[in-house]
């Protein structure tokens, strides 16, 4: 068994007494490019990482929910007819009330709203012990892989046949309305529909997929992380406001949301919007085309095309969306004076990691020029490591 399903199913066997039934795990995730569109009904392409959240799980004769991860290995319990007075309120006010401990709304928040979708009587009570590889806040979504983990576990237990679509959604709901993070479905569907060496092409919209070979593989390149350890949160600040002026920009142009804006209709926002409304819009706007034409460029011209994509998208950022810190530039710009072929910041924002794609052989030197642009800039040191693109949501045992 994988060492970290281990750590799960110990855990399990401290809290219960006795053996798991299963484990199920689910990935992080890295984004390779799409930022931010999510929400904006645009378009992404994430792709799954073998760092892995595993929950080992096992049924109670009791009516009663409990979940422990080595993150706090306090147990957290509730009774499952309890879940829906704690999380059906208003989005977060459950959890900013303080009943249950922020972590735990995500496990628990996705049995809430497994069961929310239908009628479940009599469904028993479960154990769930969580472990991790996936690091946590830094823009790898270890909320999506617990979410997954989790969702796919009580899948099984509680025999609900869910799709993994419907997986997806459901760690959505919990993350959005249980924990009170506004975030669109791009870490959930990437985390668990994810395929090796592939990136996940989804329309956030209609929420079709479509795996797109990478060929990192057959091209001897690695997708090396940067994790700047500067820690991000999206419960509070910057992520809630970029999502405030993306629903003013679309409304200020008339369209149900930014993906119905092209660039060719930028010139006419400008004149409409003001100017920082102006920015956020253009960001959004042309990272949408962005994703399109990465695609494209991936089935075209395979891997090596997309440098100059990666590398506009993150200027965009930095520049007009204003979500990169000095930390994820100087990630960035170092890792292209090492030649990477491209890098940009991933995930939210404010914090957390960048990428960029190496040649396997120039790997560590990449490594190095990094680590001393952060010590001349007298940052700390970023943990630097690759990832894999890599399958999505498993049984383990
Ligand atoms: P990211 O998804 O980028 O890692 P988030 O802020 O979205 O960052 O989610 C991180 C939060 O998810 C943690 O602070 C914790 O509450 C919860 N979480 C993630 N992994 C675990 C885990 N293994 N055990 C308990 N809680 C976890
Ligand atoms: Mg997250």
């Amino acid at each position: 068994m994988n060492p970290t399903a281990q750590v799960a199913s110990n855990l399990f066997s401290e809290l219960t007494g006795s053996s798991p039934e299963s484990v199920w795990s689910a990935p992080g995730r890295a984004n390779l490019i799409g930022e931010h569109t999510d929400y904006n009904e645009g378009f992404v392409l994430p792709f799954a990482i073998e760092h892995r959240t595993y929950a080992a799980v096992g049924r109670r004769d009791d009516g009663i929910i409990r979940v422990v991860s080595t993150f706090d290995r306090t147990p957290v319990e509730v009774a499952i007819v309890e879940l829906s007075a704690l999380f059906g309120g208003a989005a977060g006010e459950a959890v900013q009330s303080g009943s249950v401990p922020e972590w735990a709304a995500y496990p628990l928040g996705v049995a809430w709203a497994a069961l929310a979708r239908g009628s479940y009587p009599g469904v028993p009570g479960v154990d769930i012990a969580i472990a991790s590889d996936v690091p946590i806040g830094a823009g790898l979504s270890s909320s999506a892989a617990i979410e997954g983990a989790t969702a796919a576990a009580l899948d099984e237990l509680w025999g609900l046949d869910l799709t993994l679509l419907d997986m997806a959604k459901i760690g959505r709901t919990a993350e959005n309305q249980a924990v009170g993070a506004p975030t669109g479905i791009m870490d959930q569907v990437s985390s668990i529909m994810g395929e090796y060496d592939s990136a996940t092409f989804l329309d956030c919209r209609s929420l079709e997929t479509q795996a797109v070979d990478l060929g990192f593989a057959n091209e001897h390149l690695s997708v090396l992380v940067i994790d700047t350890r500067v820690k991000h949160s999206h419960s509070t600040g910057g992520y809630g406001e970029r999502r405030a002026s993306c629903e003013l920009g679309a409304r200020t142009l008339g369209v149900p949301a930014l993906r119905d804006v092209t660039v060719g209709d930028l010139e006419r926002a400008k004149s409409v919007l003001d100017d920082v409304t102006f920015r956020r819009v253009a960001h959004i706007v042309t990272e949408n085309q962005r994703v399109l034409d990465t695609v494209d460029t991936l089935r075209a011209e395979g891997p090596r095309g997309i440098g100059g994509l990666l590398v506009a998208s993150h200027v965009s950022m930095r520049d007009d969306f204003e979500i990169s810190v000095p930390e994820l530039d100087t990630a960035v710009s170092a890792a292209l004076d090492a030649g990477a072929i491209g890098a940009r910041m991933t995930g939210g924002g404010f914090g957390g990691a960048a990428i960029a794609v190496v040649e396997n052989d120039r790997l560590d030197e990449t490594k190095q020029q990094v680590s001393s642009a952060f010590a001349a800039a007298d940052y700390a040191e970023p943990n630097q490591f690759t990832v894999t693109p890599s399958h999505g949501v498993l049984r383990d045992a």
